[in-house]
């Protein structure tokens, strides 16, 4: 192993992958348990499929905690296809839902949602121009809502946040960026839902936790394959699911079981993300505006003293092996994506690295 590269990857998504990971998976992909077959080509209702993917659901459950009245649903469609699935199965006869603003994906399942229903944006960042969240207390909530949709970590934004208000409408969180990053309380919430390429394993496969008593709420129209209920009924496999996304995930589970699972994670990522803001906050050539009460673990956004030298920046930061830190499209910038795959010798090695650059600059 030691003579193949791996860069320190520091993209929002698709992200780093465990090398031990990829390494075990090309170990199997020719010839999975003495099958003859990689895994791709198995059935997905064979004992074998079936067996990967009860294993990966077991230690999905033990990594989260995650209480016997809960699904979990391994789907497809990405975290933008639950913008759309959370209102199609949870709605029921209720005439809206509330949504909290703090960003862009925000924004991105509020716009879906009106396609369903009334959105009443409950809370807002915009008052603090998206870098700070609105204190609890002032949350709007409605009776009439189904539930009320969060997004805890923006990922383009690097606004990250675990307030809960105290309600008896089922809180829909979208955990994208920040699912398996620490651990959290999963009894406070109606729905999770995350894309993979993060935390998870790679893009194509959409986890999906949710409480019983809230599948029975489908509106008629909503697809089967899009149906939670229907879904959970057929153990995720109401259709030929992404089995090499699934496989793959199982391994990342046991990748994070065997580091010590998620209290270990969320003592490393804290450590991460202290350096990261350390060495930004120590320097006046680079900046993050958010709240510091709210900067997110996960996605590190920053600017530099002057856009001009973004282009060098990123050049000399790829040359030394940290690639993939140009800010979203939408923000510019730069962004340094830190999930739990990606070392903190890599954090460590971008943090010397911004020193040596503004000391160049000087
Ligand atoms: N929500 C959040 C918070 C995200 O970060 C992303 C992807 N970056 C999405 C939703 C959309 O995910 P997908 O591409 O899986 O649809």
């Amino acid at each position: 192993m030691s003579e193949i590269h791996r860069a320190f990857n520091f993209s929002a998504g698709p992200a780093m992958i465990p090398t031990e990971v990829l390494a075990q998976a090309q170990t199997e992909l020719l010839d999975w348990h003495s099958s003859g077959m990689s895994i791709m080509e198995i059935s997905h209702r064979g004992a074998d499929f079936t067996e990967v993917a009860e294993r990966a659901e077991a230690d999905l459950r033990e990594l989260l905690a995650i209480p016997d009245h809960y699904k979990v649903l391994f789907m497809q469609g990405g975290a933008s296809g639950q913008f759309s699935m959370v209102p199609l199965n949870l709605l029921g006869n209720a005439a809206q839902a509330d949504y909290v603003d703090t960003g862009i994906w925000s924004k991105k399942a509020i716009k879906e949602a009106q396609r369903y229903t009334v959105v009443n944006v409950c809370a807002s960042s915009a008052t603090s121009d998206y870098q700070s969240v609105p204190n609890i207390s002032d949350w709007q909530l409605s009776n009439n809502s189904a539930y009320v949709h969060i997004t805890p970590n923006e990922t383009i934004g690097g606004l990250e946040y675990y307030d809960l208000p105290e309600t008896d409408i089922p809180i829909v969180a979208d955990m994208s960026s920040t699912i398996l990053s620490r651990p959290i309380d999963i009894s406070r919430y109606g729905v999770i839902y995350a894309g993979a390429q993060k935390n998870i394993g790679p893009a194509g496969i959409t986890l999906v936790i949710v409480r019983e008593d809230l599948l029975d709420r489908a509106r008629d129209e909503c697809p089967s394959t899009l149906n939670y209920r229907k879904t959970a009924g057929e153990h995720s496999m109401l259709n030929t699911p992404p089995t090499f996304a699934w496989y793959l995930s199982g391994l990342v589970f046991q990748w994070l079981k065997r580091q010590g699972g998620l209290a270990s994670f969320a003592e490393v990522n804290a450590r991460k993300a202290q350096k990261l803001y350390q060495a930004i906050d120590r320097d006046e050539f680079y900046q993050n505006e958010i709240d510091p009460a709210y900067r997110s673990w996960m996605n590190i956004p920053f600017t530099l003293k002057s856009p001009d030298l973004d282009g060098l920046f990123l050049q000399q930061a790829d040359e030394a092996g940290l690639t993939n830190l140009k800010g979203h499209r939408l923000t510019g910038g730069m962004r340094a994506s830190i999930y739990n795959a990606m070392p903190e010798t890599g954090v460590d090695a971008l943090v010397q690295f911004m020193h040596e650059f503004a000391s160049r600059q000087a």
